[in-house]
């Protein structure tokens, strides 16, 4: 939910932005800076709600220039971008990817196949300025994106960790690019319109220039016929010198494609040149009327001068003309006209040449072409008026459209009612912006490349020592004092000179740990030993207990039971010991139970002989090997030496017995180790119920 309220927050940004700020850049060209607001959404908000505002924006854009493909880049871009920052490739050259390989060859096409923009040059220029409008957007995302809050950014966003030297790079190349960027498309928009001026300046002078001189060309012919008028009313020549005086006009000048003279009737009864006269003369004379010619009824009617607009000659000459005249008036009277046709194309003057890049379009007040340029693709006498062309790539002059182009183009009128273009081919000042704008790529491109290679090994240089230093802490390799890189920094230093005396801090701790803990190993095994000595062994006496006894016993007694070898178990009891512990007290009594384990020890000494102090007063013996016989006597020795071990106390000496129970395996020895204690146990108490101090045994 919040995802789709971002979107909209952004989208509604983004259209705002591209309807009221957009930032002109030549002629009609505009920078659209709503984009901005879809990109920043998509590197804090993600994918789905940047592709919201990727349609609101555009939404924009298409409301102010009309244009639906809009909608498709952004939203391409949008895709193409999200996919790039995934492989970890830094925003302004994922866009500059983005423009050259799918954005430009997209625009490309719409703007040529679906638009019809017929001059290449200024289809270059709309690119460049989309490329342009991209890579300037994501110079100011990546410019506003480190002091964006963490708390813009969305929680289910995860941000890619850039490398140091992509960091550095993004950095450094926005630095030198957004600037030179701005700086550069400012000095070459003003220097755009410099060239404007320049061309709208000479567009000017190349009018008023053609004004001038038609103008003068026109009064020239105009004064003639003029002159001629006055000497044929005053001199009243007759027809022969008239002729000659005719033929002398047309000849001196040049412009008059024919000249004649009609009388009062309007018959025409002069004519030059003779040939063209001559055929006149062959018409019936109703076709030698010319009252029905401006040149005649208005010079007649006004009785002045008279210019009249473009037509094309009819009997006397078929050319396209234009009529001069001038009426015969003496006293008063209208005696008929004197006229010459001026010839169109004369107005040529010096710019027919080839490879120009201006040139003249000449209309009367009829708006019929008097003279057009060659290279335009105009008829003479055919109409002409220029429909101001919303074109996008002029900031002052006006632009007409032709079959042959587009032309930037000044206009003059004259004092006979002329209209005058001085054109020029627009595709001059289109050059102009495109060689500005492929300047600014290159440029652009190089600071790109430079920077790369720059930013690669600066980074390098940062991160190497470190990399050094912290792989030597990791492997325990001592960290060098002095430094291996003449590029280290006052920071690497500072964290070299640390993490040595962290090293040898630890080295010292780990040398103490090592030594502490070796002492408290041995002090463990020790503790250890002693503890598994005390768990077998008797504490009073020094022989096993009853445990130690079992767990030592119990393989020689199944050893002797497996081979069948002769085994003997006894079972000890001191005889009223009670009676000694009451006399003597606990102490006696103890020694007592020790010179008991001492006379064991002293009779039973071989390493198959085992015996214990089973509990209290009471012992135990396991014999194996040999006969039970000779375990008998043995038994029957302990017997006597504690009867006659006398244990010294306050100068008295106790004597003790002990009573003995004793069973023995000769041939049966199906028997288990339980059976054979009981067994022996039994024997013990037939003994202490016999009178003591004697052994009691048995065998199976
Ligand atoms: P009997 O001839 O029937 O065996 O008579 P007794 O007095 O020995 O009787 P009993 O076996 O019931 O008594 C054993 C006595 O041994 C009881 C206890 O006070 C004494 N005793 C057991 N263990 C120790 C010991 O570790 N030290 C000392 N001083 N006395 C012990
Ligand atoms: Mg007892
Ligand atoms: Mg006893």
């Amino acid at each position: 939910m919040n995802q789709y309220i971002s979107g909209l927050v952004y989208g509604a940004l983004a259209l705002i932005a591209n309807l009221y700020f957009v930032l002109p850049v030549y002629g009609n060209l505009s920078l659209h800076l709503g984009e901005f607001f879809v990109i920043f959404c998509l590197v804090t908000r993600g994918l789905s709600p940047a592709l919201m505002a990727s349609i609101l924006g555009s939404l924009g854009l298409y409301i102010t220039t009309g244009n639906p493909w809009f909608f498709a880049v952004s939203i391409l871009e949008i895709l193409v971008l999200h996919y790039l920052l995934k492989k970890e490739i830094v925003l302004l050259v994922a866009d500059l990817l983005f423009w050259l390989l799918i954005g430009l060859p997209i625009t490309y096409l719409v703007i040529v196949f679906i638009y019809e923009v017929s001059t290449q040059d200024f289809a270059h220029v709309v690119l460049l300025k989309q490329a342009l409008n991209g890579i300037l957007i994501v110079s100011i995302v990546s410019l506003v994106r480190p002091f964006a809050p963490a708390s813009w950014y969305s929680k289910n966003y995860t941000r890619t960790t850039l490398k140091l030297s992509s960091r550095i790079f993004e950095v450094s190349l926005i630095s030198i690019a957004l600037p030179s960027l701005i700086v550069a498309l400012i000095l070459s928009d003003s220097s755009a319109d410099n060239a404007e001026k320049q061309i709208s300046q000479l567009l000017k002078i190349k009018a008023e220039n053609h004004v001038d001189s038609i103008e003068s060309h026109v009064q020239h012919h105009r004064d003639a016929i003029d002159s001629l008028a006055l000497l044929l009313v005053e001199f009243q020549l007759d027809e022969t010198k008239t002729r000659e005086l005719l033929e002398k006009w047309n000849s001196t000048y040049e412009g008059f494609l024919t000249m004649l003279i009609a009388d009062a009737s309007g018959s025409i009864i002069h004519g030059s040149p003779k040939t063209a006269f001559d055929k006149i003369t062959q018409l019936p004379a109703s076709e030698r009327i010319v009252t029905d010619r401006s040149y005649f009824y208005v010079a007649k009617k006004t009785e002045q001068n008279f210019i009249s607009t473009a037509f094309k000659g009819r009997g006397f000459g078929h050319a396209p003309i234009v009529a001069i005249s001038s009426p015969l008036l003496r006293n008063g009277d209208f005696k008929g006209i004197v006229q010459g046709s001026l010839d169109l194309p004369q107005f040529d003057g010096s710019d027919n040449k080839e490879g120009r890049v201006s040139y003249l379009i000449v209309t009367d007040s009829n708006n019929s072409i008097v003279y057009a340029s060659d290279g335009l693709g105009l008829e003479n006498l055919s109409r002409f008026e220029p429909v101001d062309e919303t074109i996008t790539f002029t900031n002052t002059l006006p632009v007409l459209t032709l079959s042959t182009g587009n032309y930037l183009y000044h206009f003059e009128d004259s004092k006979q009612g002329w209209n005058i273009y001085a054109l020029a081919d627009a595709s001059q000042l289109i050059g102009f912006y495109k060689q500005n704008f492929y300047r600014l790529m290159v440029a652009l491109f190089l600071i790109s490349i430079l920077g790369l290679v720059f930013t690669r090994r600066l980074s390098k240089q940062i991160t190497d020592p470190l990399v050094g230093i912290v792989k030597s802490f990791a492997a325990h390799k001592v960290i060098v004092q002095e430094p291996n890189s003449i590029y280290t920094s006052k920071e690497v230093e500072s964290v070299r000179y640390q993490l040595r005396e962290a090293q040898q801090l630890t080295l010292e701790y780990q040398e103490n740990l090592k030594e502490e803990v070796a002492a408290k190993t041995s002090e463990l095994i020790a503790m250890n030993e002693r503890l598994e000595k005390m768990s077998v062994e008797d504490e009073l006496t020094k022989i096993y207990n009853r445990r130690g006894f079992e767990a030592a016993a119990n393989e020689a007694f199944k050893l002797a039971c497996r081979n069948r070898t002769a085994l003997t178990f006894a079972m000890l009891d001191i005889d009223h010991f009670k009676r000694v512990n009451d006399t003597w007290g606990h102490v006696v009594g103890d020694e007592c139970i020790v010179m008991v384990a001492k006379e064991l020890k002293k009779v039973f000494l071989r390493e198959t002989d085992f015996y214990a102090r089973y509990g209290g007063e009471e012992f135990v013996v396991l014999l194996t090997g040999g006969n039970t016989d000779k375990h008998c006597r043995m038994l029957e020795q302990l017997r006597k030496d504690i009867e006659n071990h006398k244990v010294a106390v306050d100068g008295e000496n106790i004597s003790l017995t002990v009573s003995i129970g004793v069973f023995s395996l000769k041939e049966d020895f199906n028997i288990s180790y339980h059976q054979l204690v009981s067994k022996a146990d039994k024997l013990l108490y037939q003994s202490k119920t016999e009178g003591r101090n004697r052994i009691s045994s048995d065998c199976q």
